[in-house]
C-alpha cells in the first residue's frame, strides 16, 4: 500500500490525491482521502479503482476542504480474500473523547487475529476485515489524555510492519516500527509539511525531500513544526530488500540511494555471476527493465525491448483471483516478433513467483521464433511467503518453494535458468561485503526464510518457519 499526508497547505487533500497518483504502483484496489476543516470537521472519501479516476472530479475534492488531509492506496494483503470490500478501504476514522482521528497503513500486523479475538471479547464492534483497524480499537480503550499517546499505547501491542500516516484535528502523525520494514519519508512543500510513502510522490507536488523517518520513531506534526518521539524499544533495522528489486518506484530514493540505480546494479551483478552467450538481452517490462539494463551493459550483448507492454494495464500480479492473473499476461505483454525471430534472447524478470509470468512469456517468445531462452532473475528465489505487507501467495504455491534450480528450468522449459544471489544482491544494494549472516541488513524472508518478526498468527494457523 501507499500512505500520504498533508499539513499546512491550502486545499490539502489536491495534494493528497497527486501523492497517491504517484503512489498507485503501491496498490491499485482503491484508495481514500480524510480531510479537516475547522468548521466543516472530518470528511472523507473513499473509491474502488484509480485515483485519477476517483479523485480527480471537483464533485469529490470539493467535498474534502481544509489545509490538512491524509489518504492511501490499498493493495489487499491481509484480512479479505476475496475482492476489496469498500468498509477495508483506509483510511480509518476513529471519534475519541479528546476528537476524532484518522489513519493509515502500510504493512502487515502479524499479531492481528489475536488481537481482533481478544478485542472482541471486550466488546469491540468492528467494522471491517482489515488488520490496521485493530489500532482504532486498540487506541480507544487507551487512558491517555492525548491522540499521539494513545496511538504509542495501541502501537506497542502491534507487532509486523507499520508505516502509518495518521491525523488529529490539528497534527499530522507518522511512525515506523521498529524495524523500520516499509519506507516513510518526510518532505516540505511551502511552509507545510508532507509524509510519503516514496520519494518519487513528493516530486509531484514540488515538494522537497527532508528526511527519512526512522525506524522506530514516530513524529508528531503541528504548524509549530517536527517532533520526534521514540514509542518503541530500540531493535537493529531490517528494511525490505525487496522494495529495491521490485516494490518502490525507480525514481524514488531509498536511504540516499537510487533504487533505478540499485536495480542496474542488479543486473550488472547478475551478468557477473551468471553470464550466457546470446544476441539479445531483453526486460520483461516494466519491473525487469533496469536490472536488463545492466546486465546489457556488463555483458556487452544489446539491449532490445523484445516485449513490450500495453501501458493501460494494471500490475497483473496485484489482481486478486488466480483467473485474472492468467489472462494477465497476455492482455499486458506482447512479443515484438521481428527483433526476436531467430535470435538468442536473455529475459530478465525481477522475479518468479508462481511462475506463470514466465512460462506464458517463454512460450510467447518461442512462439515468435527465438532460437534460445535464458531467464535471469534479479533477486533470489521466492521460496517463502511474506507476511509484511507484499501479497506472496501461500508457500505451496510458490515455485521456489518445491523445486530448485534445475528443476525449475526444467518446469519452464528453458534453455537455462538463473537468480541472483543473495549476497549478489545485498551487493548490489550497497552492502559491499554482502550479508552478515548473524545480522542480517535488511529483511529477505521471502528468499531466506529467516523471519526478523514472528509471525505469530501464522504460526497459530499451522505455518512452519
Ligand atoms: P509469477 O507469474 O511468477 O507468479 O509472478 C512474477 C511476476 O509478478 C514478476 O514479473 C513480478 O514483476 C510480478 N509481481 C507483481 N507484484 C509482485 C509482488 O508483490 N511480488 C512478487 N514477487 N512479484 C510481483
Ligand atoms: Fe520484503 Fe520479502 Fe521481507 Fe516481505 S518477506 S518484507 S517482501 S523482504
Ligand atoms: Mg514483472
Amino acid at each position: 500500500c501507499g500512505v500520504f499526508g498533508v499539513l499546512g497547505a491550502a486545499d490539502a487533500a489536491n495534494f493528497v490525491a497527486l501523492g497517491l497518483h504517484a503512489l498507485q504502483h503501491r496498490g491499485q484496489e482503491a484508495g481514500g482521502i480524510v480531510a479537516y476543516h475547522p468548521e466543516q470537521g472530518f470528511n472523507s472519501a473513499r473509491r474502488f479503482g484509480y485515483v485519477r479516476d476517483s479523485f480527480t472530479s471537483a464533485d469529490v475534492m470539493e467535498t474534502l476542504p481544509g489545509s490538512l488531509a491524509i489518504g492511501h492506496v490499498r493493495y489487499s494483503t491481509s484480512g479479505s480474500k476475496g475482492p476489496t470490500q469498500i468498509r477495508d478501504v483506509q483510511p480509518f476514522f476513529g471519534e475519541f473523547s479528546m476528537g476524532g482521528a484518522a489513519i493509515a497503513h502500510n504493512g502487515n500486523i502479524t499479531n492481528a487475529v489475536a488481537l481482533r479475538r481478544e478485542l472482541i471479547e471486550r466488546g469491540s464492534i468492528f467494522q471491517s476485515s482489515s488488520d490496521t483497524e485493530c489500532i482504532i480499537h486498540l487506541m480507544a480503550r487507551s487512558l491517555q489524555k492525548g491522540i499521539p499517546e494513545r496511538m504509542e499505547d495501541a502501537l506497542r501491542r502491534v507487532e509486523g510492519a507499520f508505516s502509518i500516516v495518521a491525523m488529529t484535528r490539528t497534527k499530522l502523525i507518522g511512525v515506523r516500527d521498529p524495524l523500520g520494514v516499509r519506507p516513510l519519508v518526510l518532505g516540505r512543500v511551502g511552509e507545510g509539511w508532507v509524509l510519503s510513502s516514496e520519494t518519487c510522490a513528493l516530486d509531484i507536488i514540488g515538494a522537497e525531500f527532508v528526511r527519512e523517518i526512522e525506524p522506530g520513531e514516530m513524529v508528531v506534526i503541528t504548524e509549530e513544526g517536527v517532533e520526534s518521539l521514540r514509542p518503541f524499544r530500540p531493535a537493529r533495522p531490517r528494511f525490505c530488500i525487496f522494495e529495491h528489486v521490485y516494490f518502490s518506484r525507480p525514481d524514488s530514493m531509498i536511504g540516499g540511494r537510487s533504487v533505478y540505480e540499485t536495480r542496474r546494479q542488479i543486473g550488472v551483478e547478475l551478468a557477473r555471476e551468471a553470464p550466457v552467450e546470446a544476441d539479445l538481452v531483453c526486460p520483461v517490462p516494466d519491473s525487469g527493465t533496469p536490472a536488463a539494463i545492466g546486465y546489457s551493459q556488463e555483458a556487452g550483448i544489446p539491449f532490445a525491448m523484445g516485449i513490450v507492454r500495453n501501458q493501460y494495464m494494471g500490475r497483473t500480479f496485484i489482481e486478486p483471483t488466480e483467473q485474472i492473473r492468467n489472462m494477465g499476461v497476455r492482455l499486458k505483454l506482447n512479443v515484438n516478433r521481428a527483433l526476436i525471430r531467430g535470435k538468442r534472447v536473455i529475459l530478465v524478470d525481477d522475479s518468479v513467483v508462481r511462475g506463470t509470468t514466465s512460462r506464458k512469456i517463454k512460450e510467447m517468445v518461442l512462439d515468435a521464433g527465438a532460437a534460445e531462452v535464458h531467464f535471469r532473475i534479479a533477486s533470489p528465489p521466492t521460496a517463502w511467503p511474506c507476511f509484511y505487507g507484499v501479497d506472496t501467495p501461500q508457500r505451496e504455491k510458490l515455485l521456489a518453494a518445491s523445486m530448485s534450480e534445475e528443476e525449475m528450468r526444467t518446469h519452464l522449459a528453458v534453455d537455462s535458468l538463473r537468480f541472483i544471489s543473495l549476497d549478489g544482491l545485498y551487493r548490489a544494494v550497497g552492502e559491499a561485503q554482502g550479508r552478515d549472516a548473524a545480522a542480517p541488513q535488511y529483511c529477505d524472508a521471502c528468499f531466506s526464510g529467516d523471519y526478523p518478526v514472528e509471525p505469530a498468527d501464522m504460526i497459530e494457523q499451522g505455518f512452519t518457519v
